[in-house]
């Protein structure tokens, strides 16, 4: 069973202990991944695989202690108006309950890592290989903001100052992280001392379903049945309730993670909506003549072809700088190791790259992506659809694509297609190779692979995005190691890094403590 499996012994080494940041004694740890190698792992998720590829057809709306389908507007309002109230509740409770009840919830999360990693494979098409990490990030988030709640209090107490939390916070996540991102938002806001509304990505409701049970039990096992109240899904029809919940009055702040374009229909709904915003991406990774060029292969093709591709953070650009354009070698590394990922169901152990969210309609961006070329663009290779006797997923499943011949300021270079595709360019040196990684309007992640301090030195000065990986793939950003956020047209509001030290200053506003009593 997953959670003996998940014993702190039975596991292996954490991740990074060897960085020079040790945490104190009650410091942080990322949580370890699990490890295919471990028979004991490999068991409880082909276990888990198994039960989602046979409860794959009931994706009809599972609602937890804390949910509600919300289907008239009187309705919505009472809902916002009695999580507030317990909003004021919760802000009062001391940081230490605070901490203590986010700690509980990490624990509950790690205690479902095989319940959510089935309902993820099942309803949001993630395979195994990234549907763990992303629960070892949920539960990196509660175990991390419960130690930023406490920092906040501490310097609450140094500097005479209240850090004052928003009294509800509505958290409006993707489906393409349908754990870690709306773990990441509900706990933030938690731990801040907001209550939360969380309306889970209409794909991706059972997987906000089981997430917001776990919290909600840690939340009434540690805080009780006022702390319980503080929490609350909520599954509307976007249309028409949709709009309403986002403008209400009642929501102090909105958490969104999606697209730059939903962003700005927000602002329309509410011009003054508090809003704290991680949007699209369009990301290229450079490669230079003075590149492991084996590295740099496998983590082009891990950062363009890891979930398809639908990540903010992927990479759907390489930039290939003087010589390596021409490297017969690093094309064919490329092209092989892209050509020989497993395309397949989510639930089956051996996929590499599982279905797009939806069958790409003609129109969408991705349909765009995966079928059209540009003048001077051609095939490196063709993405194509792959047939399946599942019927839920007729059309969803493509071959990885890769396009050359991208010119700069041609639409691929500034579009995101959100899947499984990546186009090739090509630069003379490395400063016209940052020039074009810049020339589009997102920054979200950016990588380099490159040998030369110097090289790295001038890229990493003159780099236009939120987060810069050297030598590793733009994908996979870990908590408190890597804060994740965006840059430009990647980030809306104040800006501050998801899983970084001041996300939580973010969340609330300061006023000197004499002002309160
Ligand atoms: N945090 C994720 C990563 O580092 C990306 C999140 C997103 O796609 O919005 O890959």
């Amino acid at each position: 069973a997953p959670p003996s499996a998940h014993r702190r012994h039975d596991r292996p080494a954490d991740r990074y202990l060897a960085l020079p940041h040790a945490p104190g004694e009650e410091g942080f740890v990322n949580t370890p991944d699990s490890d295919p190698a471990v028979e004991g792992h490999r068991s409880w998720v082909r276990a888990a695989l198994s039960r989602a590829a046979t409860s794959r057809a009931g994706t009809t709306g599972r609602f937890s202690a804390a949910g509600s389908l919300v289907d008239d507007a009187e309705l919505l309002d009472d809902l916002l108006a009695r999580t507030a109230a317990a909003g004021e509740a919760w802000g009062r409770r001391p940081a230490r309950e605070r901490a203590a009840v986010l700690h509980a919830a990490g624990r509950a999360l790690e205690a479902r890592r095989a319940e959510l990693l089935e309902v993820m494979a099942s309803e949001a098409g993630k395979t195994a290989d990234q549907a763990d990490p992303e629960i070892s990030e949920a539960v990196d988030f509660a175990h991390y903001y419960a130690e930023c709640a406490l920092e906040l209090a501490a310097i609450e107490a140094r500097d005479g100052v209240r850090a004052v939390p928003a009294r509800l916070t509505l958290v409006t996540p993707p489906w393409n992280f349908p754990v870690a991102i709306p773990a990441g938002g509900v706990l933030a806001a938690l731990a801040a001392g907001s209550a939360v509304v969380l309306k889970p990505a209409e794909p991706a409701q059972r997987c906000g379903a089981v997430l917001a049970e776990a919290i909600a039990a840690a939340l009434a096992e540690v805080g009780g049945a006022e702390a319980a109240a503080a929490l609350r899904v909520v599954t509307v029809d976007e249309g028409g309730l949709g709009r309403q919940l986002v403008s209400s009055p009642r929501v102090d702040r909105v958490i969104l993670t999606g697209a730059y374009a939903t962003a700005e229909l927000f602002r329309t709904f509410r011009a003054d909506l508090p809003l704290l915003a991680e949007t699209s991406g369009k990301n290229a990774m450079i490669v230079t003549p003075s590149a492991d060029l084996d590295l740099a292969a496998r983590d082009v093709v891990a950062s363009a072809f890891g979930h398809a591709g639908q990540k903010c953070s992927a990479s759907s650009l390489v930039v290939l700088v003087g010589s390596v354009a021409t490297s017969r070698r690093f094309r064919d590394q490329l092209l092989d190791a892209a050509a020989s990922l497993v395309v397949g169901a989510p639930w089956d152990p051996r996929t590499q790259v599982g279905p797009v969210i939806e069958k790409p309609e003609p129109g969408s961006a991705l349909h765009w992506g995966l079928t059209e070329l540009e003048p001077g663009q051609h095939w490196a290779l063709t993405p194509e659809a792959v047939k399946t006797d599942v019927p839920s997923l007729a059309g969803r499943l493509w071959t990885p694509g890769i396009r050359s011949g991208v010119r700069r300021g041609s639409k691929y270079h500034r579009t995101e297609v959100f899947g499984p595709v990546l186009g090739v360019m090509t630069a003379r040196t490395l400063d016209e190779a940052i020039d074009i990684v810049n020339d589009v309007d997102y920054g979200l992640t950016s990588g380099i692979h490159s040998l030369d301090a110097s090289e790295l030195r001038r890229w990493a000065s003159r780099i236009q995005a939120g987060n810069l990986y050297v030598n590793r793939g733009t994908t996979g950003a870990i908590v408190q190691r890597q804060p994740f956020g965006g840059w430009k047209k990647s980030a809306v509001g104040a800006g501050t890094k998801a899983g970084g030290p001041s996300y939580l200053l973010g969340l609330t506003q300061w006023e000197r403590a004499d002002a309160l009593e």
